[in-house]
C-alpha cells in the first residue's frame, strides 16, 4: 500500500468511528444548551454551513440561518423549520460593515446576545490546479475580514454562562502555517506567526495586506506564498492564525464570561465551492464545527481541528 492508499484507508477509518460518534445522544449531564441557546451561522443557506445550522438545530438550539441572499435564506429556513425545527433567518452579508450592525442590533434586540457564533461564510475561485490571484480582494475580505469583523462584532454581544460561549472558524488545511506542501517560504515570518510573543492583529493583517499589494504588482508569483490555492490559502492561514491569537487574548476571561474559540477543517467536502468533487459529504464535513461548538466541560480554546481531534497549525 503506497503512503496515498495508507492515508485514505485512516481517513476512512476514521470518517466511520465519527459517524458511529454522531450516533451517541448527549446525555442530560453534558446538555449545558437548552432550547434558549442561540447559535449563529453564517453563509448558512447551502453547503456546510447549511448542515451545521441543521444539526445545531436537532440537538434542540435555536439557530439563526443568516445568509447574503434574503430570498435563497428565507427559503431554506423555511425547509428547515417545516422540519420542525427551531430555525430564524437574518439577513447578513460578512464583508458589508451595515450588514454586520444591523444584525447586531436585531439580535440584541430580539434575544439579548448570542451563546454560540459559527463562521462558516467562505470563498475559493480556485479550482483543481487552476491558481488564479484575480479574486484575492474577495478572498481575503471574505474569508479573513469577514471573519474577524464578526467576531469583534459578537463578542460583546456573548451571553455570560457558566458553560462559556463558543466560537468556530470554519478554516482549512490549506492555511497550515507548517504544512509540508503549501506553506509561506520565509522562514521568519513563518516563525513570527507561530509564535504566542510575537503574534498580533497587525502582524496577520500586514501579512494579508502585503500578500494583496503583490497580487497587484504581480510580485506574488516569487513571493514565496503557498504554491497550490494561493489567496484561498492565505487567508486560512490567516483565519488560523487570528483564532490563535483570540484564543489567548480571550482566556483571561473570567469564570462565567469565558469564551472559547476554536478552529476546524472539515475535510475535502461535496459542496458548490468544490464543484462537488470533494470525498465527503456536507453532513461528514459539519460534524467536527457541530461538536466543537457543543463540547461540555471547559474545552479547548485557540486550537485547530479535524475529524474531532486536535491538528497542528
Ligand atoms: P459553499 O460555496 O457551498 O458555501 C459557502 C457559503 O458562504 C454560501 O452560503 C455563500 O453564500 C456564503 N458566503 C460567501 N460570501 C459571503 C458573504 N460575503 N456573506 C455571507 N455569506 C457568504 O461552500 P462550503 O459549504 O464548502 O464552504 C463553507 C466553508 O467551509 C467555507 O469557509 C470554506 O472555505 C470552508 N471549507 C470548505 C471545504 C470544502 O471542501 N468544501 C474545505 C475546507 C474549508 P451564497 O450562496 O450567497 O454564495
Amino acid at each position: 500500500m503506497n503512503p496515498q492508499e495508507r492515508a485514505k484507508e485512516r481517513r476512512e477509518k476514521r470518517l466511520q468511528e465519527i459517524s458511529l460518534l454522531r450516533t451517541i445522544p448527549y446525555s442530560e449531564h453534558h446538555r449545558w444548551w437548552t432550547p434558549e441557546t442561540i447559535a449563529v451561522v453564517t453563509g448558512a443557506n447551502r453547503g456546510i454551513g447549511y448542515e451545521i445550522t441543521r444539526q445545531l438545530a436537532m440537538h434542540g438550539l435555536t439557530v439563526i440561518l443568516t445568509s447574503r441572499d434574503s430570498v435563497v435564506g428565507l427559503e431554506t429556513t423555511k425547509v428547515l423549520q417545516e422540519g420542525g425545527l427551531n430555525v430564524v433567518f437574518h439577513q447578513l452579508d460578512v464583508i458589508d460593515p451595515l450588514s454586520i450592525k444591523t444584525f447586531s442590533e436585531w439580535v440584541e434586540q430580539t434575544y439579548g446576545g448570542i451563546d454560540i457564533l459559527v463562521n462558516n461564510a467562505g470563498v475559493s475561485f480556485n479550482l483543481g490546479s487552476d491558481n488564479s490571484v484575480e479574486n484575492a480582494d474577495n478572498v481575503i475580505a471574505t474569508n479573513y475580514y469577514g471573519t474577524k469583523n464578526m467576531i469583534q462584532a459578537m463578542i460583546p454581544l456573548m451571553r455570560p454562562s457558566a458553560a462559556g460561549a463558543r466560537i468556530v472558524n470554519v478554516s482549512s488545511r490549506l492555511g497550515r502555517l507548517n504544512g509540508r506542501r503549501n506553506r509561506i517560504e520565509d522562514v521568519k515570518l513563518r516563525q513570527e506567526l507561530n509564535n504566542d510573543e510575537s503574534l498580533s492583529e497587525e502582524l496577520i493583517d500586514g501579512t494579508v495586506e502585503n500578500f494583496l499589494k503583490q497580487t497587484k504588482d504581480g510580485s506574488w508569483v516569487s513571493g514565496g506564498w503557498p504554491k497550490s490555492n494561493t489567496d484561498y490559502a492565505v487567508s486560512k492561514l490567516a483565519v488560523n492564525a487570528y483564532t490563535r491569537l483570540m484564543g489567548k487574548i480571550l482566556s483571561d476571561r473570567p469564570e462565567g464570561h469565558k469564551i472559547y474559540i476554536n478552529c476546524y477543517c472539515p475535510g475535502w467536502v461535496k459542496t458548490a465551492m468544490t464543484n462537488w468533487v470533494g470525498n465527503i459529504s456536507a453532513e461528514d464535513g459539519a460534524d467536527t464545527g457541530v461538536w466543537l461548538a457543543l463540547l461540555p466541560g471547559q474545552p479547548a480554546t485557540g486550537k485547530f481541528f479535524a475529524e474531532r481531534r486536535e491538528i497542528s497549525f
